[in-house]
């Protein structure tokens, strides 16, 4: 059993304890509020690593960023190392990509996406200039949209239904109530930039033609706070957070799966691990997947709302198949990020999300972390991986016999569109599929980033950050509120620094004569 010891977590054993489940970056940004706020905290993760999606897998030389790559909203970041009485630059270097991405349309024709506008207005100009004045438009929207989306919605508890209530007008008035895809089509006319327009719900796991159109704060929240990435891989964040929960005394114990949250009297009261050892807690946060949390953690606790039946019946988002792969040339001209569009896009969106049926047609995202940080890659290499989405394990997929079969189709799809000349060249080879996103980090159905945020899933309809089962349990994560990505689960941590006291040292404590 591994374990980062803190500094001083038993410097102080009155000081009141908090139990984190899962090491994701989730549960790390809990882990440092909660040390800011006097917790003694410790973190348990079933992975040999912290990071959660958020690993780093190093072979061969290369050093591949499991799950995010795109880091957006660099200030929540530098909110918790300001919190942990650091300065986030000293610890990551973030540098900004612009341009952001280039989606490529199956076509061969691409657009680049920056938050420079005369950049965009060129580039909508040059693949669709009847739909430029749409498109100043819908971005106008999309600032509108983030305004209260994130800036008002994303860092409330959504616990009474009055919250719900008090938001529906806003909702109705910025277009919640339509798909991101239909509020792009009521903008634009140009399918390559309705597509371009209304991706990003799948950076979250989302289907576009699904998720409120809420979620085209995305689009003003690259443009805003821009696109990153961090020098020597997401991973450097990672490390940097774990170093600030060991400089708060707090601990991270590795290796090491939680099997139940224990309860007495309706309350959580510390967790017991898988070989029957019992940590006992003032408090328990749950970083793990939400459905997992209260079907497998709290499988014996009576449950009101999250019961198995409302489980099963829970949409969940996409699986993904992640594919890294280093190559013994370079490919200079392929920028940090690409999209690579399939020739469908609604329809191999219903194959993924209704049908759950793998299609032959793929859309990619392809990540060259070496454009931006070579080191990644031995000299004269590049690193990538590129991402498929595909059905969660809801589907009739054996990853087990379909695995290696749906990697060369990637293969081929990448050598015909952005990396001819690939075959031959790749040096090393790693692969996770949804069975693995579901073994590795108890996702349920192997979804690539927990409950899909169709409305009635989200805010009030998402499991609470104060669990609606159980005092003294609470959630933080992509199953929570807000929901997946970076950011928003960098917010459910900002959630939960609302809803849990301050402790004061045992000195305080004693002087004014009181207990938390
Ligand atoms: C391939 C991929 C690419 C992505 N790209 C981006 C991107 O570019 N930008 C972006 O913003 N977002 C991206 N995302 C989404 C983002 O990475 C995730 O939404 C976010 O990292 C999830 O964090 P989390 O806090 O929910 O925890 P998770 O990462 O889900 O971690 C939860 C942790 O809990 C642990 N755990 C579960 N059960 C137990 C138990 N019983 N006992 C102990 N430990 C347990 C798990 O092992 C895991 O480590 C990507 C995701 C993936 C998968």
């Amino acid at each position: 059993m591994n374990a980062m010891p803190g500094r001083g977590a038993l410097d102080d054993p009155q000081r009141p304890h908090a139990i984190v489940i899962g090491a994701g970056i989730g549960g790390l940004a809990a882990a440092i509020r909660l040390g800011a706020r006097g917790w003694r905290v410790s973190v348990v993760e079933r992975c040999e690593q912290a990071g959660g999606r958020a690993a780093v897998f190093r072979q061969d030389g290369f050093t591949f960023d499991a799950g995010p790559t795109i880091i957006t909203a660099p200030f929540l970041l530098e909110e918790l190392w300001t919190l942990a009485g650091r300065r986030f630059a000293d610890d990551v270097t973030l540098v900004p990509i612009d341009p952001f991405y280039r989606i490529r349309f199956d076509t061969g024709s691409y657009i680049d996406c920056s938050a420079d506008p005369a950049f965009m207005r060129a580039e909508i100009q040059r693949l669709a200039p009847g739909d430029l004045a749409g498109y100043e438009r819908f971005i106008a929207l999309t600032e509108r949209i983030y305004k209260i989306g994130f800036e008002q919605l994303g860092h409330v508890p959504f616990g009474r239904w009055t919250d719900m209530a008090r938001i529906l007008p806003d909702l109705v008035r910025l277009s919640g109530h339509r798909s991101v895809y239909a509020l792009a089509a009521r903008h634009v006319r140009d399918e390559r930039i309705r597509a371009a327009l209304s991706f990003h719900p799948l950076l979250v796991g989302g289907n576009p033609f699904k998720v409120s159109a809420i979620y085209a704060m995305i689009l003003h929240l690259e443009r805003a706070h821009g696109v990153h990435f961090a020098m020597g891989g997401t991973g450097r964040i990672v490390e940097g957070m774990a170093r600030l929960i060991a400089g708060q005394g707090g601990s991270i114990r590795l290796n090491t799966n939680i099997d139940r949250i224990t309860i007495a009297d309706g309350a959580a009261t510390g967790v017991a691990l898988d070989d029957g050892t019992r940590i006992s807690a003032d408090i328990v946060v749950s970083n793990a997947c939400t459905a997992h949390t209260y079907r497998h953690l709290l499988r014996d606790a009576p449950r009101r709302r999250w019961t198995d039946r409302k489980l099963k019946a829970t949409r969940y988002s996409m699986g993904l198949f992640v594919w890294y792969f280093g190559t013994d040339i370079k490919f200079p001209e392929v920028p940090h990020h690409a999209i690579i569009m399939g020739p469908r896009y609604r329809g191999l969106l219903d194959d993924i999300f209704e049908h759950k049926t793998l299609a032959t047609d793929m859309s990619i995202y392809l990540h060259r972390p070496t454009a931006t940080d070579p080191s990644l890659a031995p000299p004269g290499c590049d690193g990538f991986y590129a991402l498929a989405p595909v059905p969660h394990l809801g589907g009739d997929i054996d990853w087990a016999t379909q695995a290696e079969s749906y990697r060369q189709a990637l293969e081929r799809r990448l050598a015909e569109t952005m990396l001819p000349g690939l075959a031959g060249h790749v040096v090393t080879s790693r692969i996770m599929t949804p069975a693995d996103f579901e073994s590795r980090y108890a996702s349920t159905l192997g979804a690539g980033f927990g409950m899909e945020p169709v409305l009635t899933q989200s805010a009030w309809f998402r499991p609470h950050n104060a669990s609606e089962e159980l005092r003294n349990l609470f959630l933080v994560g992509a199953g929570t509120h807000p929901g997946a990505g970076v950011p928003g689960v960098l917010s459910t941590a900002r959630v939960l620094d609302g809803l849990v006291p301050t402790i004061m040292s045992s000195a305080a404590r004693r002087e004014v004569g009181q207990h938390v």
